[in-house]
């Protein structure tokens, strides 16, 4: 059986990049960027007021000037005035650019206006450029601003409107089909005999993906029947980029999913892990198409599975870097926990700020098939198998929901 860092490292060599498009930068929040975008202009384009005061010449201070008759309003958008007439000033608004003839701005606080004459305190000793954000100071045209890989949140957004990308182009969306399994299963809107449950799998894995920014998504959900099964994988595989199938990865007599997608001539590259829960991952591909996920059932499994293995995978399969071991968020245990069996543990847990850091509180589970308590968690922290001990204040990796 394999670990979770080979587990991941095997399922990133097989899950193929995504092709790309081109799409409108209103439609492009949370997609990943597959281009360099670069500046069209200086950043900013242009000696730019930071502050709403009056903009002199600091020569003029320093020849003795203070009081500073006001030439002219230099609002933002109008073009540049110029200041002509030594030791006169000009009114500016933030924004707006420094007037031809002028080197800094001094802060309407700063500064006691009457009848149109601005005069300085004499706590202020205006210098070269202060309270100007100067061009080019940020970056040089043609500099890269942001690079392939990169997740197009608000500040990446703000960056591709300010040099005018009316389109972008990003990762295509992978088309992911969500199959749940098991003849116990009724849908949601459906009451349950005594001997039923109501499907959750399939609403949990869509949220979360959905909440990842993969929003083409489809579910279905199959009886515990081989033909059926057979049949409706078959008919994911030609459409999906991805399946991922919770149920029927075990060892029970009635768990098909790893026989039927090897006969649809799915390779698996692992069935089992050593971490709990989870342990009956599946995951398979036909190369270069579609990559198959089997999550165990049990929904604290399936979600754990998710979260540590495919919304990484999906990242990865946009050409996001994902941060290294090393680079993982971590949170600080707060109890001290023992186990048996030396395997990644992912403990469900609550997270609360502390003097230190982020702390990990475990929530009380009755096991994998405990919704309710699942519920009541943040994320999961990864205990790693090498030990069997932790002890309370130690960091270790956080998964968020
Ligand atoms: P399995 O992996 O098919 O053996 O299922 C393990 C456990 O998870 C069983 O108790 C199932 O009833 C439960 N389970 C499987 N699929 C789902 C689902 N979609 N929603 C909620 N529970 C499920
Ligand atoms: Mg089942």
């Amino acid at each position: 059986m394999i670990s979770v860092a080979e587990a991941e490292a095997t399922i990133r060599d097989h899950v193929p990049l995504l092709g790309d498009e081109a799409v409108p930068l209103a439609d492009a929040a949370g997609r990943v960027l597959r281009e360099s975008i670069t500046s069209d202009r200086p950043f900013p384009p242009f000696d730019r007021v930071a502050m709403d005061g009056i903009a002199i010449n600091s020569k003029d201070y320093e020849n003795g000037t203070r009081r500073f008759p006001v030439a002219s309003i230099q609002a933002a958008g109008a073009p540049p005035h110029a200041l002509t007439t030594p030791s006169q000033c000009v009114e500016v608004m933030t924004g707006a650019v420094l007037p031809d003839g002028t080197d800094c701005v001094i802060p309407v606080e700063k500064i006691k206006l009457t009848n149109d004459v601005a005069e300085l305190t004499d706590k202020e000793t205006p210098a070269p450029f202060d309270n100007v954000h100067r061009k080019g100071s940020d970056r040089d045209v043609g500099s890269e601003l942001l690079c392939a890989g990169a997740r197009l949140l608000g500040p990446q957004i703000a960056v591709a409107a300010t040099v005018g990308a009316t389109t972008v182009r990003v990762s295509c969306q992978p088309r992911v089909a969500i199959i749940s399994t098991g003849s116990e299963l009724v849908p949601v809107t459906a009451t349950p005999a005594p001997h039923q449950i109501r499907q959750s799998n399939v609403h949990a894995i869509e949220t979360a993906l959905h909440l990842a920014g993969h929003t083409r998504t489809t579910r279905h959900h199959i009886a515990d029947d081989a033909a059926a099964i057979r049949d409706l994988i078959s008919e994911c595989l030609s459409a999906s980029d991805i399946i991922i199938l919770s149920g029927g990865v075990s060892a029970g007599r009635y768990d098909f999913v790893p026989d039927v997608v090897t006969e649809l001539g799915v390779s698996i590259h692992f069935h089992h892990v050593r971490q709990r829960p989870g342990k009956p991952l599946l995951f398979g591909s036909i190369a270069g198409q579609t990559s198959v996920f089997g999550l165990p059932g049990n929904p604290v499994s399936a979600l754990v599975c998710l979260h540590r293995y495919i919304l990484p995978a999906l990242a990865t399969a946009q050409g996001c870097p994902i941060p290294s071991a090393k680079e993982r968020a971590t949170a600080i245990l707060d109890e001290d926990l023992t186990f048996k069996k030396p395997l990644t543990c992912f403990k469900p847990v609550r997270l609360i700020a502390g003097a230190d850091g982020c702390r990990a509180v475990p929530v009380p589970m009755n096991g994998s098939g405990d919704l309710a308590g699942l519920a009541q968690s943040d994320g999961m922290l990864e205990l790693p198998e090498k030990q069997t001990t932790f002890t309370k204040g130690s960091p270790y990796p956080i998964w968020r929901w």
